[in-house]
């Protein structure tokens, strides 16, 4: 937090699952059984092969529907309509990290290679419905996840922003390395239950935290 907190960002986006949740407390576990059910019947393959296939396309893909689109033709609509059909009921609202979401008065975008009726669902059970600016979603994405450098520039120019007075929160490192490189500050949004392929450091990154609400808090502090 010592460095450049004199910024004033214009644009604070935030990813939404395991960055502004913890997604792994449950509701990756039911998306995870409802990818490994579609990809079995979808692929006729066995649900321990769909599982290899689940794994290996969402690290080597950034989504496992990237992977699935672009070796097996899947159509996204009818994939995400299926996996996310769960229960959302667990997801809570976390008031403190609300309070000081809401305290950040400049644009505040969720960045997310999820769709739009999925981050909806969430939001709502967050108490965070109404509270961000914009949603830019998989679909915004053209289906291009992150890390894909190209959708970075492509949400750089949808909301014309100064690279250098916008900052990104993300749990995955990959996805801030090519936010990173167009310019944007970077916050890696620690999780210790995140895959071993996906964590990692960089020097790249400007922040890391384990904690949301302390970074906030202390940039609110400063600021
Ligand atoms: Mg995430």
């Amino acid at each position: 937090m010592e460095k450049n907190n004199n910024i004033n960002f214009t644009h604070w986006f935030f990813d939404l699952d395991n960055t502004l949740y913890c997604a792994n407390s449950g509701i990756f576990d039911q998306i995870h059984i409802k990818m490994g059910e579609f990809i079995s019947s979808n692929l006729n393959v066995s649900l321990k092969k769909a599982k290899i296939l689940q794994k290996k396309y969402f690290i080597e893909n950034g989504t496992t529907l990237h992977g699935l689109m672009l070796n097996h033709n899947v159509e996204p609509g009818k994939f995400l309509d299926y996996v996310h059909d769960i229960d959302f009921s667990i997801v809570k609202p976390d008031n403190e990290l609300n309070d000081l979401i809401k305290k950040i008065p400049e644009k505040k975008i969720i960045f997310t290679n999820a769709n739009i009726s999925y981050v909806e669902k969430i939001l709502k059970n967050l108490n965070l419905e109404n509270i961000f600016d914009d949603i830019y979603d998989i679909e915004r994405m053209n289906y291009l996840p992150k890390p894909n450098l190209k959708t970075y520039k492509k949400l750089i120019s949808t909301y014309q922003v100064d690279a250098n007075k916008a900052i990104l929160f993300d749990d995955i490192p990959q996805n801030l390395l090519p936010a990173a490189k167009l310019g944007l500050k970077t916050v890696h949004v620690y999780n210790k239950k995140l895959d071993k392929e996906l964590n990692g450091r960089s020097k790249k990154i400007d922040y890391m935290t384990n904690n949301l609400k302390d970074w906030l808090q202390k940039w609110i502090q400063k600021n």
